[in-house]
């Protein structure tokens, strides 16, 4: 069952807290646009690591790009989506809403206001801007409605500089921009989103194969990220639904409080885009096999698998994954249970009282010496303890450190310990400070 007060509680945390708001706030907004604050890029950058470490960096058939937004209309004719990247649009002839064909529950009355809706018709939804001092359509250019036409764009690049032999991919993260219908549910169908996407060259025989391996990694990725396996559900998608470049599609859905929806996408896309691109450049984009099998060619245009995936909508699943409420002490609380590998913040340090020069000195160190390991240590003196915990607990801090008058050796036996604090159970344990490098070290690797 839609879970509407979750998303509610979710959005104005988010705001809260500095994580996301909207776009351009102070003037009403812009539909379909968010901003990522100081919490809230930490996550994101966070994600997007973890996907670079899993994805690219962790393997040795992948290589990065950042492509221009921008490209050569003739990308876009090539690959379909100047005739075919639409949505089916419906306008009602009362309130005149303009709303998405394919989402309605009645395909002939309006569900704002109940009036009649009229014909559908199909609508692109690239963004079209002109190039240079000019706006007749000559000047044309779009913005990527997908990453992967810049991938393609650099495929014959990694081929001339780098050699690889296949399979090999390349993966890239960046803006996208779809101009939606309708807008909504946060930051979930946005207008400007972040992909993070892999096109993967393979050999035609090859493709069921390396289908499976992405699509293992995705389930891999989502546990990482901290989305619990009962959340995600593969749904095969019928011919009749997959993009026009695409033999077999899985969507990777997740059960957002708003319904099962799609979280990101799995494609077998053929040789259709390469092919395509080649047709229309006139450039050669087969691959030259130096060592084929007998009888097999040794010239052809590589098969693509494409597991693409949306920033925007794997944050919004992991929020919705870690947001608790619980009591402790005898107070309600509201906490992320964030893993700790994409926490923003990994550790808030905490002198027991701010007005003890001899506390904050000592606490300044342990501070310093928590950030050799990482960045990302908060710093909090302000108020009792307890609410510092609380504050940290909000934005899913999974650790907190107090030095007291112990650790500067009030108590002998204690020099050198501190008090480490744990998130979810509130639990708390003594322990020198070594081991509390050492600890948050293992947690956040
Ligand atoms: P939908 O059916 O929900 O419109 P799609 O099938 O058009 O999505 P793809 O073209 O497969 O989406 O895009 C790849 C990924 O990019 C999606 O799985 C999703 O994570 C993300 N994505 C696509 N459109 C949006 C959007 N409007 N806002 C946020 N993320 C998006």
């Amino acid at each position: 069952m839609a879970d509407l007060n979750l998303m509610e509680k979710i959005v104005s945390l988010a705001k809260r807290r500095g994580f996301i708001s909207p776009g351009s706030e102070i003037y009403g907004g812009l539909a379909g646009t968010f901003d990522y604050g100081p919490y809230g890029v930490l996550l994101k950058e966070n994600v997007e690591r973890l996907w670079l470490q899993m994805f690219r960096d962790g393997r040795d058939d992948m290589y990065g790009v950042d492509a221009a937004i921008l490209m050569n209309p003739k990308v876009w004719e090539a690959s379909g989506h100047v005739s075919g990247f639409s949505d089916p649009l419906t306008e009602c002839e009362k309130c005149k809403k303009r709303l998405r064909a394919d989402q309605l529950d009645d395909p002939e009355k309006c569900p704002e206001c109940g009036g009649k809706l009229g014909n559908v018709r199909q609508f692109n939804m690239m963004f079209k801007t002109h190039a240079g001092a000019t706006e007749d359509e000559s000047a044309t250019v779009y913005l990527r409605p997908e990453t992967a036409g810049g991938i393609f764009m650099n495929y014959k690049n990694v081929i001339d500089s780098i050699h690889p032999k296949l399979p090999f991919g390349i993966a890239q993260i960046g803006k996208a921009f779809r101009n939606e219908i309708a807008p909504r549910d946060f930051i979930f169908r946005l207008r400007e989103l972040q992909q993070m996407e892999v096109e993967y060259f393979v050999k035609p025989s090859d493709w069921e194969q390396s289908f499976e391996e992405w699509r293992k990694m995705m389930h891999l990725y989502a546990s990482a990220v901290g989305l619990p396996e009962t959340s995600i559900h593969e749904l095969e998608v019928p011919e009749s639904d997959r993009a026009h470049y695409s033999k077999r599609t899985i969507d990777f859905e997740f059960d957002y409080p708003f319904g099962r929806k799609e979280l990101w996408g799995l494609a077998y896309r053929t040789d259709f885009d390469l092919s395509a691109h080649e047709k229309s450049s006139g450039v050669s984009l087969a691959y030259q096999d130096e060592d084929p099998p007998a009888g097999g060619k040794s010239k052809f245009i590589p098969h693509i698998i494409e597991p693409s995936l949306g920033v925007d909508r794997t944050i919004l699943a992991v929020l919705v994954s870690a947001y608790r409420e619980d009591e402790l002490g005898g107070e309600m609380r509201t906490f992320l249970a964030l893993a700790p590998k994409i926490a923003p913040i990994k550790a808030m340090v905490s002198p027991l009282l701010k007005n003890k020069p001899e506390l904050v000195k000592k606490a300044r160190e342990v501070r310093e010496e928590l950030r050799r390991i990482h960045p990302s240590i908060a710093w909090d003196d302000n108020g009792n303890i307890g609410k510092r915990y609380r504050r940290q607990d909000e934005i899913g801090t999974p650790f907190c450190i107090t030095i007291d008058f112990d650790t500067l050796g009030e108590n002998p036996s204690l020099k050198d310990t501190v008090t480490l604090r744990h998130r979810d159970t509130g639990d708390q344990e003594r322990l020198t400070i070594s081991e509390v490098v050492a600890r948050i070290r293992e947690a956040i690797q």
